[in-house]
C-alpha cells in the first residue's frame, strides 16, 4: 500500500527514474523533474535524456533555467560583436522586449553586451549546446481504478498525438499480484507501463521504499519521435527546449519552495534510497496543497532552533532546503562528469 497521496508516490517515481533510467536496459544520462509541460498538459514526472558532453557545456550557462526570452537571445547570440537586431531572428513581437531580455541575459553572464553609439551589441560566451536528446513523460497513478484508467487513457492519447514527448509511460503500483490486465489494456498501445513495487512490509518508516530494482517494465512504449530528424516544427522544438530548461533548473526536489520545511512538524524521512517529506503532526507524507501556511497544524520552528545550530546549522527548515539543493546540484555534477560513462 502507498498510503501517502499521489505526491509521495510521484517523488518515489522520480527517485526511481534517477537511479534506474532506462528501465530494464542500459543506463542513460538523464535529469528528472516533475509537474512540467504545457498550458494544456502537465506531466507528473519528466525525464530528460541528455548528451552528457553537451550537458556539461550547458552548465557553463549557470544552474538556473533559461526562459523562452532568454533562449531567444542565447541560442542566436553571434560569435563576434553585432547589433542585437541584426544578430537575432525577428521575434514576432516588439523588439523592446528583446532588448530587455538582452539586458537580463547580460546580467546573468549568459552573453556579453556593449554599447556602440546608441546601439547595443552582443556576442556569445560560447555556443548554446544541443544537450537534449529525448523527453520522456511519466504519468503516475498509484491506484489505477476504472475511472482513473479512463481519464489517463485520454491524456496519454493526447500525448501520443502531439508527440511533444518522445515517449510516454504510465507508472502504477502493483497491488496484490498484478495490476488488473483489463485496465492496462485500455491504455494507448504506444504508452509504456511501469509497475512499481515501492510498498514493503518491513521498513523503519512508512512502509515504502525505493531502489533501482523497485519497478518492472510491463509494456515497452513506442518511440513517438518523427522518423525524420527535421520532422518537428520549430515551434515544437522550442517548446521542448523550454520544458527541458525548466527541468534543468527545477529538478524534482524543489518542493521545498512551495511546502513548509520551516514548520516544526516537517521532516524528511528515508524511504529506501529516497528522502520524502513527512509531517509528524499528520503522521504521513503531506500533500503540497495542505503543507502551507494555512495548514491548521502549521507551527513555525522556534527561533532558538535556528540559532543553536539544531540539528543542522541554520535550523531544520533552512537545513532541509540546503540539503535538497545540494542533492540537485550533485545530480547535475554527476551527469556532466559521466561523459564517458554512458
Ligand atoms: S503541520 Fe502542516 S505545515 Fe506543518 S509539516 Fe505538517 S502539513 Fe506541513
Amino acid at each position: 500500500m502507498i498510503p501517502d497521496s499521489e505526491f509521495g508516490y510521484e517523488l518515489l517515481v522520480c527517485r526511481y527514474a534517477e537511479l534506474a533510467w532506462y528501465p530494464g536496459a542500459d543506463p542513460r544520462a538523464e535529469i528528472v523533474s516533475r509537474q512540467l509541460g504545457t498550458q494544456r498538459r502537465r506531466w507528473d514526472t519528466v525525464v530528460i535524456e541528455v548528451d552528457p558532453e553537451a550537458f556539461a557545456a550547458r552548465r557553463a550557462f549557470g544552474d538556473r533555467s533559461l526562459d523562452s526570452d532568454l533562449l531567444h537571445v542565447v541560442r542566436d547570440a553571434p560569435e563576434g560583436w553585432e547589433w542585437y537586431r541584426d544578430a537575432l531572428p525577428d521575434p514576432g513581437y516588439p523588439w523592446r522586449y528583446v532588448r530587455q531580455a538582452v539586458h537580463r541575459a547580460a546580467g546573468r553572464d549568459l552573453i556579453e553586451k556593449r554599447r556602440r553609439g546608441n546601439r547595443i551589441e552582443i556576442r556569445r560566451i560560447g555556443p548554446y549546446p544541443d544537450w537534449v536528446e529525448r523527453i520522456v513523460a511519466i504519468e503516475n497513478k498509484p491506484d489505477l481504478d476504472r475511472s482513473a484508467a479512463d481519464a489517463l487513457a485520454d491524456q496519454l492519447a493526447h500525448d501520443v498525438e502531439t508527440a511533444l514527448a518522445d515517449e510516454v509511460w504510465l507508472a502504477t503500483e502493483a497491488t496484490g499480484d498484478r495490476v488488473e490486465p483489463a485496465l492496462l489494456r485500455s491504455m494507448p498501445v504506444e504508452a509504456g507501463i511501469l509497475t512499481t513495487g515501492f510498498a514493503v512490509e518491513e521498513t523503519r518508516t512508512d512502509g515504502f521504499a525505493v531502489d533501482e530494482t523497485a519497478a518492472a517494465v510491463d509494456w515497452l512504449p513506442s518511440d513517438l519521435a518523427p522518423g525524420d530528424p527535421g520532422g518537428r516544427d520549430p515551434e515544437t522544438v522550442t517548446r521542448r527546449l523550454e520544458i527541458a530548461e525548466r527541468a534543468y533548473g527545477k529538478g524534482w526536489r524543489s518542493y521545498h519552495d512551495t511546502m513548509r520545511p520551516d514548520c516544526r512538524h516537517f521532516e524528511l524521512r528515508r524511504a529506501g534510497r529516497a528522502l520524502v517529506p513527512h509531517c509528524a503532526a499528520k503522521g504521513r507524507c503531506p500533500t503540497v496543497r495542505e503543507c502551507s501556511g494555512s495548514c491548521p497544524e502549521f507551527s513555525p520552528e522556534p527561533p532558538a532552533w535556528r540559532t543553536r545550530g539544531w540539528p543542522i546549522e541554520g535550523g531544520p527548515g533552512k537545513g532541509i532546503r540546503e540539503l535538497l539543493e545540494r542533492r540537485r546540484g550533485r545530480v547535475r555534477d554527476r551527469v556532466a562528469s559521466d561523459r564517458d560513462g554512458f
